[in-house]
């Protein structure tokens, strides 16, 4: 059992820079949690707080409801996996996946038959006697998973471990650590500043910005519900587009450009009435958009992707809003073509506050 909880924890740095405000989260066994947000938002150190490199200025950290704050790290029975590796260059793999085992003076048939289970799981068995630096990126990752492995910790932490690699071996490192997590049924926190990794790995995300929690929830919820403006933003690619607009009787009308309108639904006319005569922000994710009856477009560009078409463009002429599109299939528009653009989903938000409107 590995439980871990989070409570009103907050870091000080020495230099007085806060980079984390009253952090709150319970983790649930086996449950694997992505922290998500852009650089310099918080999420390493929030990492190395429990993982106990670094010091918790404020609140408490429980492990199986047992109070850890103040236990130091190499007792905190938790593994950490770096975007560096830091494997040992002279080593062999065998021994680099052992040496925590033999530091701790284990039993060498013991050690022996740890790292062998942990080599098959990441399909390292052939690779045991080579050294480090003959072996690829990703295999180098995977040994680093391995030292984790063999000491069975209770807590997995990685932290952004896939940033090195190539965009193909990340998506099948990516995988990797997915059926890990199946297999290991361990508790696990993640860091990364990549929304894919984020909505592909998580149980459940947690998304910060500037020191701060916006939302924990899981990737369906975070992607289909975003709590506020920062989280329907970076959650989701291309991102989704963002435009002032006016509240008037069952309408919007864009801010920006010429005042085309958008109509509401009978739902959405209940959820504004508040709002009526002023300027709240509307988002429309580039996949809940297709050609048809609505807003006048100006193509400024077009990315085909294969499956999908990514169509960039502005809302009537060419200082109206920019849009951006994700079309089904390979469309082949030009620079300049008029379009009309349907909008099939809408995401509301106050301007003022930046939260959902729900
Ligand atoms: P992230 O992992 O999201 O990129 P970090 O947790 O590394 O963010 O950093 C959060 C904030 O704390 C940043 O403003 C960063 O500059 C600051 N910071 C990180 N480490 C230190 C440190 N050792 N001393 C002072 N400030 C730090």
């Amino acid at each position: 059992m590995a439980e871990l909880s989070l409570q009103h924890i907050d870091k000080i740095y020495d230099n007085n820079v806060q980079a984390v405000f009253d952090f709150n989260l319970d983790v649930k066994d086996g449950e694997l949690i992505v922290l998500v947000g852009p650089s310099g938002c918080g999420k390493s150190t929030t990492l190395r707080m429990v993982a106990g490199l670094e010091d918790i200025s404020k609140g408490h950290l429980y492990l199986d409801g047992k109070d850890i704050t103040q236990v130091p790290a190499k007792d905190r029975d938790m593994a950490m996996v770096f975007q560096n590796y830091a494997l040992y260059g002279h080593m062999t793999i065998y021994e680099n996946m052992a040496f925590s085992l033999t530091l701790r003076k284990e039993n060498p048939n013991v050690i022996h038959k740890k790292v062998l289970a942990a080599a098959e799981i990441l399909g390292l068995t052939s690779q045991l006697n080579k050294k480090p630096n003959q072996l690829s990126g990703g295999q180098r990752q995977r040994v680093a998973m391995g030292r984790s492995i063999v000491r069975s910790p209770k807590v997995f932490l990685f932290d952004e471990p896939l940033s090195n690699l190539d965009a193909k071996l990340r998506g099948a490192t990516r995988r990797e650590i997915l059926l890990l997590h199946k297999r290991l049924q361990a508790t696990m926190l993640y860091v990364t500043h990549d929304q894919t990794e984020a909505l592909t790995l998580a149980d459940r995300i947690v998304c910060m910005s500037m020191g701060h929690v916006q939302q924990v929830g899981t990737p369906l919820e975070l992607y289909d519900a975003p709590a506020n403006i920062f989280v329907a933003s970076f959650i989701g690619l291309p991102p989704m587009n963002l435009f002032d607009a006016k509240v008037e009787g069952d309408k919007l009308v864009l801010q920006q450009g010429q005042g085309y309108q958008v109509a509401l639904t009978d739902q959405e006319k209940q959820l504004l009435a508040p709002y009526q005569g002023k300027v709240i922000v509307l988002g429309v994710r580039p996949e809940d958009i297709e050609e048809g009856a609505g807003l006048p477009v100006t193509i400024s560009n077009n990315e085909n992707l294969g499956m999908n078409t990514l169509a960039y463009g502005n809302i009537g002429g060419p200082n109206g809003a920019k849009i951006c599109a994700k079309l089904k299939g390979w469309v082949g528009h030009q620079h300049g073509d008029q379009l009309q653009f349907a909008i099939k989903r809408k995401h509301l938000f106050d301007k003022e506050t930046t939260n959902a409107i729900r």
